[in-house]
């Protein structure tokens, strides 16, 4: 069995992180295998499961372009400039993510993403076993066993690469060998996806470039564009009653009728747009989601995990695809970059576990933002101090949407960055109602006392 030659690595994992890094060992001459559960989606159609579609941004787009993938994906996506928050009875606005086109993210097709990057695995010389998913690991004799067309099946490997998600079976088969830390933070809200529908003469039923938010305290439903013209809707909101508060939840909202009477009263300019809107909720499962955190990701030079098998997070930043890519260059670069595995992936886990951990935690952060602030006073008010900020003081005070979104630099600085800037920005607006108010020399000399300039940001 040729997989244990100390030049071939075996993935587990076709989805999103394993195709792309299946793309990016293959292209600088490692022999790649790749094992998935799933059935090959160019022949079977695509059986993902989780959310339609994504917002992909320059972390992501970057690793693409690294793979050389970008343009295939950029054809099929859709362009959002910002939010379009709708207030309850009130007109919709575009918050603007940056300061103009340069700065948007993309809308993709979970899909056609897998898909572009599986052709790529294959074109780069990477061979994919679809149907097979893995069952146990052998770390002794270095032996895999995956389940496929009814039977169990052996292969060799030399080290083991988990792209396996969030409910990993590698993460299980190495915590069999090793402690290795495991926590999940199970959140108390989750999702259901419903679906907009393309208008009678084919085109998008509401503006196509942009993620609309329907914000209501501590539930919303945002919709994505798709580039069938259809927008994806996800309802997010409680699992369960929660203490002193008579919000909806998905307990009490169980049937078409019930999801019909919460859409009348909560987010009715969404009624005429969601034909199939009892059909859909009936239909489509309950999502749920959680924080996942290992204090180890690889074992010697046996085993590392990355993208959701390492650090799965909430999807309110839109950036868990975006920094599973980000891994699969660092990990390629690791161990294009070290003599031997052990030490690769000792360095990768090194380099990216603050990263991820901060990402996560701005993860959680950020869907307050989405489901409470986009419509508050005091936040937008924050927010317009953050504009005027950043063009006074370029390069140095860069808004924390922009560090995260249309930047790459490390997760963990932009975390430390946002904090800062916070602390400017609500002590500068307090018991203010507009930005004539604010005391620019003393918010300018706190920005400089504070900040220092970042490289590449202006
Ligand atoms: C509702 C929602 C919205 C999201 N929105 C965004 C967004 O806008 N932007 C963004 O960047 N991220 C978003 N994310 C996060 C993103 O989906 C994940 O971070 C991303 O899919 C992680 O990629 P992955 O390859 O690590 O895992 P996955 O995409 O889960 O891929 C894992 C693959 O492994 C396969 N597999 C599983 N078990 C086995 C096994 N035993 N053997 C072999 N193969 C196996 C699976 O079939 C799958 O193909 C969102 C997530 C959710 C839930």
């Amino acid at each position: 069995m040729t997989s244990t030659d100390p030049e071939s690595l075996t993935i587990i994992g076709a989805g999103l992180a394993g195709a792309l890094l299946a793309t990016l060992l293959a292209q600088r001459g490692w022999r790649v295998e790749v094992f998935e559960r799933r059935g090959d989606p160019r022949l079977h159609g695509y059986a993902g499961g989780r959310s339609i579609n994504l917002a992909l941004a320059e972390r992501g787009l970057h690793a693409l372009r690294a793979a050389d993938a970008d343009r295939a994906v950029l054809d099929q996506a859709v362009m959002m400039r910002g939010r379009m928050v709708h207030p309850l009875g009130g007109e919709p606005s575009l918050q603007r993510y940056g300061r103009d086109d340069s700065e948007v993210i993309w809308s993709v097709s979970r899909g056609e993403l897998n898909i572009t990057l599986i052709n790529a695995a294959e074109a780069a010389g990477a061979t994919l076993h679809f149907d097979r998913g893995l069952e146990s690991v052998d770390f002794e004799a270095r032996t895999i066993s995956c389940r496929g067309d009814g039977r169990s099946h052996v292969h060799a490997f030399h080290a083991l690469l988990g792209c396996d998600g969030a409910g990993s079976t590698l993460r299980a088969q190495m915590a069999m060998r090793q402690d290795l830390g495991e926590r999940t933070e199970w959140l108390d809200h989750g999702y259901k996806e419903l679906e907009i529908p393309p208008a009678p003469d084919g085109g998008f039923r509401i503006e196509p470039n942009a993620l609309h938010i329907w914000p209501r305290g501590r539930y919303m439903c945002i919709a994505l564009p798709n580039d069938e013209r259809t927008f994806t809707v996800t309802l997010f909101m409680a699992l369960h009653a929660e203490a002193g508060s008579d919000d909806p939840h998905f307990d009490s909202v169980t049937t078409g009728a019930d999801a019909r009477a919460l859409f009348e009263r909560d987010f009715p300019d969404t009624l005429p747009l969601i034909p199939a809107l009892e059909e859909d909720f009936e239909a489509n499962p309950i999502g749920s989601l959680a924080t996942l955190r290992l204090d180890r990701w690889h074992l010697g030079g046996d085993a590392v995990l990355l993208g959701d098998a390492a650090h799965a997070m909430v999807p309110f930043h839109g950036q868990g695809m975006n920094c599973a890519f980000e891994d699969c260059v660092a990990l390629a670069d690791c161990i294009e970059g070290h003599d031997d595995l052990a030490s690769a992936f000792a360095a990768f886990e090194a380099g990216r576990k603050p990263d991820a951990t901060a990402i996560q935690d701005m993860a959680l952060e950020n869907y307050i933002e989405m489901r409470d602030l986009v419509d508050d006073p005091n936040f937008l008010l924050q927010q317009a101090l953050e504009r005027k900020l950043q063009a006074r003081h370029p390069g140095r005070f860069v808004p924390h949407y922009s560090m995260v979104t249309f930047m790459r630099i490390p997760y963990a600085v932009a975390l430390e960055r946002s904090n800062v800037q916070r602390g400017i920005l609500v002590d500068a607006t307090r018991g203010l109602d507009s930005l004539e108010q604010v005391d620019w020399p003393a918010v300018d000399a706190e920005v400089e006392r504070k900040l220092t300039p970042l490289t590449g940001a202006d």
